[in-house]
């Protein structure tokens, strides 16, 4: 069959119903059958468009060609050249704005599953063991994310000793407490911080720098340099009446309790209350996770209300589509502008009606309220997935102690953006607490890939 000829090859999901009874995950794999069909769609264009869609600029039909060549250990190592996490990006980048997006085969068809192929040889093949020698170095990298994952990893393999600081009990950043087990199986994030640890770098959990130890401690201790990927973790509420009722969450607080606390199961001590019917507002991945786990932990009824259309939803397409197979209602145009209670607990919520105006400064049109509609809805919890911003605990410690560590006026640190190197010398920085793009995992791994290079060059004039 010629190349053109051959279907896009789409992996088996889990049935709908079935699903929603549990957190397994949804997709499944490539078969290898699947995968060198898949993979012998790629043109191999002579100038590949897909690598620049890629943050980490992955040489994507190298890898792509190993597997067509059947060599899954050769696709591994040729990902892996540019990223560390290929089975975590795999699944959750999103690549229908990325890679795939700008791949030649999208223009008429539909273009090769640059995603899926990419988790397929993720998932398939280890890390390849380098030979490290030590620099006698000691870097401090604070958070457990993607950012810092990627930073500690490069840096780790330039043979300093890099220590993580996690303020959680468990590592990961959002990739453990936001983004559930059924798109992200914990066995896949565990595997990948193992490898870490089996390059020496070393964990504490349970430390809040800013808290804790300050960042002028952590020089005192003898770190040569830090890099902050503390992530963007305040969520933001929608500021009207009635947001201090009782069932009236966060999505980050609701996520992280059952991802990390496992609040849905009565047998562990911090549950939450599992009503019949639950409003998330957003249009986000955060608003699909925090919907897709209410359907799983048991509430009958289950809406997104996203103040825009369908086609402005910030949210990976295949979570969408997930959302929509599994009965999640979405009520687009409507935002919630009053909550209603009894007894401090909520019991409805008045939306606003919108209509799209003109484009906004994010190039989407803007929601405009049409005068006089509104709707009411019987709700018994109501989960805010509107968005985040930084955490200030390590910024104002900083402040106290009269560092030098500039934020702009929205609470993210400000960094060099070649290098990823804050206002203050020796302190490096990035991921969704310094964004320089849209805040994402893959994002975040450039940045921290970004920062380990600098941090080298740094350690380099300190001898
Ligand atoms: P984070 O992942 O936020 O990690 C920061 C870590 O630092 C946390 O573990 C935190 O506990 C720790 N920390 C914070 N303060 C301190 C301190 N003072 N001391 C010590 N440790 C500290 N992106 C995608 O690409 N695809 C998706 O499908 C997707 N889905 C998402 C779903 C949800 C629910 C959420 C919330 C986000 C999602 N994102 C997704 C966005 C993505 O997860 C983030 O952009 C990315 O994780 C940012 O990485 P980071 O390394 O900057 O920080
Ligand atoms: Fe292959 Fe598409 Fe990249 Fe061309 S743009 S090399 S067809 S994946």
């Amino acid at each position: 069959m010629s190349k053109s000829k051959i279907p896009r090859q789409r992996p088996e999901n889990l049935d709908p119903e079935y699903r929603t009874t549990n957190f397994e995950e949804v997709e499944k794999n490539f078969t290898e059958e699947q995968a060198i069909l898949e993979a012998k769609r790629c043109l191999n264009c002579k100038k590949p468009k897909c690598i620049e869609g890629c943050p980490v600029r992955i040489n994507i039909p190298g890898f792509i060609t190993a597997i067509a060549e059947a060599n899954i250990t050769e696709a591994g190592k040729i990902i892996r050249e540019s990223s560390l996490l290929p089975a975590v990006c795999g699944r959750v980048c999103p690549q229908e704005r990325q890679c795939e997006a700008t791949c030649i085969l999208g223009i008429k068809g539909e273009p090769v599953a640059i995603g899926a192929l990419e988790r397929y040889a993720g998932d398939l093949t280890d890390i390849e063991p380098v030979e490290i020698r030590p620099t006698g170095h000691k870097v401090a990298i604070v958070g457990s994310g993607p950012a810092s994952i990627t930073a500690a990893a490069d840096l780790a393999r330039s043979g300093h000793k890099v220590t993580i600081f996690e303020a959680l009990h468990a590592l990961g950043g959002v990739l453990r407490y936001g983004i559930p087990e059924f798109r992200l199986p914990r066995y896949t994030l565990n595997r990948e911080l193992e490898t870490l640890k089996t390059i020496g770098v070393e964990f504490k959990t349970n430390v809040i720098i800013g808290k804790t130890y300050t960042l002028q401690d952590l020089f005192d201790e003898g770190y040569d340099a830090i890099f902050i990927g503390v992530g963007a973790g305040l969520p933001w509420f929608m500021g009207i009446p009635g947001e201090n009722l009782n069932g009236v969450y966060s999505a980050n607080e609701f996520l992280t309790r059952v991802n990390l606390m496992r609040a849905h199961r009565p047998d562990y001590p911090t549950p939450i209350r599992i009503g019949k019917k639950a409003i998330i507002i957003g249009g986000g991945n955060t608003a699909m996770d925090a919907a897709r786990v209410s359907k799983r932990i048991g509430f009958k009824e289950v809406t997104i209300a996203y103040r825009r259309s369908e086609a402005e939803m910030p949210a990976r397409k295949a979570e969408v589509i997930h959302a929509k197979e599994e009965g999640i209602n979405f009520l687009f145009l409507h935002s919630p502008i009053e909550l209603h209670g009894k007894d401090d607990y909520v019991t409805g919520v008045t939306l606003q009606v919108m209509e799209l105006g003109e484009p906004d400064a994010s190039g989407r049109r803007r929601p405009v309220p049409v005068e006089g509609q509104t709707k009411y809805i019987d709700v018994d919890t109501f989960i805010v997935a509107i968005g985040t911003s930084p955490n200030p605990v390590l910024t104002s410690s900083a402040k106290k102690e009269n560092l030098p560590l500039e934020v702009n006026r929205k609470g993210y640190l400000e960094i060099n953006s070649e290098t990823c190197e804050t206002t203050m010398s020796g302190v490096f920085a990035g991921g969704d607490i310094a964004p320089l793009a849209e805040s994402n995992v893959i994002n975040a791994m450039g940045a921290g890939k970004k920062a380990a290079k600098a941090i080298n060059n740094y350690l380099k004039t300190k001898v």
